[in-house]
């Protein structure tokens, strides 16, 4: 066909696997195995249907925005909201990425960056992760388009400590340090207290893990009010409303159940610790992780073996066909009992 000469060609970025059929063991997208906040199901049933006639809010004008800002003892000037942290990290990617210097990311990281960069025409350089799947700061101290990196690293779970985060977004005040923080209410230290220092750094994070609302799609971001009023013209640009009225009415109840947010977090904590010891003990090696996964590798099974032999019994985790990685399972942290089916169906597997 004719027309395909002028088409925008790309490969896009593969999700995990979302199954319909009822009782998977879902363990591939780091889901959150908990419900959302109680006030989450009040909100729900209290939505004003006969209020979707009209438009949503503007994000940055709504509670959602203020609990946040109250949250993070930030503005709401340092805030923006998008659907899901995809849609903020896409917007920062068309955003501030206009260099012809290369952007920064690693070679094994989130594999969504890559493909921003393409279909936004961005040039880019992966940076190797050490034998440890440590990202090394002085390779992002050189000039560039840009940085980005996960902290946590996906899938590794890798944390970098916050001075080496400052390290690199001090060696590049003349670009923008995107830092994306999915999985920081894990155990990891957030870079936020940075952004009073430092106008070029973006922190963004998401309702999808910490706050068990993937299916909600709301993700946010926050630094120097002149990255958000760059943001917001870009997004402004692309479409005005983005966040829907259930997801500003719901998000905000998220935010302000502190309490029942950590809690959720210190289960996965712990839930997490247990699992590696009950990986250990199976013959499993794993960095250290700080996020709500594992990115394990067994002494003699392959990965793809056992990633096969587990969907057949219906628990599902990721795996990638991929250089450097395709010998690693990533496994999300369950509930206490679907770690233990886990356990189970590994005995059989590498038993
Ligand atoms: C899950 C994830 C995201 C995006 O999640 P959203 O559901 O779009 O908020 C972004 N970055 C990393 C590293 C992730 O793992």
């Amino acid at each position: 066909m004719k027309w395909e000469e002028n088409v925008r060609k790309v490969v896009p970025y593969t999700p995990g696997e979302q199954p319909q059929k009822a009782g998977v063991i879902k363990l591939n997208t780091n889901e959150n195995p908990y419900a959302p906040a109680p006030g989450v199901a009040k909100a729900a049933a209290a939505l004003n249907v006969e209020k979707l006639r009209l438009y949503p809010a503007f994000p940055e004008k709504t509670e959602l925005a203020e609990a946040l800002a109250a949250r993070y003892q930030i503005g709401t000037d340092q805030i923006f909201i998008g659907v899901g942290s995809d849609d903020v990290l896409s917007i920062a990617f068309m955003t501030f990425f206009q260099s012809d210097k290369p952007v920064f990311f690693p070679d094994i990281t989130y594999s969504f960056y890559d493909v921003w960069a393409d279909v936004y025409g961005i040039p880019y350089e992966k940076k190797a992760l050490d034998a440890d799947f440590q990202i090394c700061p002085a390779d992002y101290c050189k000039p560039n388009g840009g940085v980005i990196f996960p902290n946590p690293n996906a899938p590794t779970g890798v944390l970098m400590p916050l001075e080496k985060v400052e390290e690199i977004v001090a060696a590049n005040r003349d670009v923008v340090v995107i830092v994306d923080e999915a999985y920081i209410d894990f155990g990891g230290t957030s870079a936020l207290p940075l952004i009073d220092k430092y106008d070029n750094l973006l922190v963004v994070q998401t309702f999808s893990k910490s706050r068990s609302m993937a299916g909600m799609r709301i993700g946010f971001c926050m630094g120097h009010p002149a990255l958000i009023r760059y943001l917001n013209d870009v997004k402004y640009s692309v479409n005005s409303y983005t966040l829907n009225t259930a997801a500003l009415a719901l998000g905000v109840e998220a935010v302000r159940d502190e309490a029942y947010f950590r809690e959720c977090c210190q289960k996965i904590i712990q839930t997490r610790e247990k699992a590696e010891e009950e990986l250990t003990k199976r013959g499993f090696s794993f960095p250290k992780s700080y996020a709500n996964f594992i990115f394990a590798s067994h002494k003699t099974i392959p990965a793809r073996e056992i990633f096969e032999r587990l969907k057949e019994n219906d628990i599902y985790v990721r795996w990638w066909n991929k250089e450097r990685i395709d010998n690693y399972l990533r496994i999300t942290i369950g509930t206490d009992e679907q770690m233990e089916a886990l356990y189970r169906a590994l005995n059989e597997i590498c038993g």
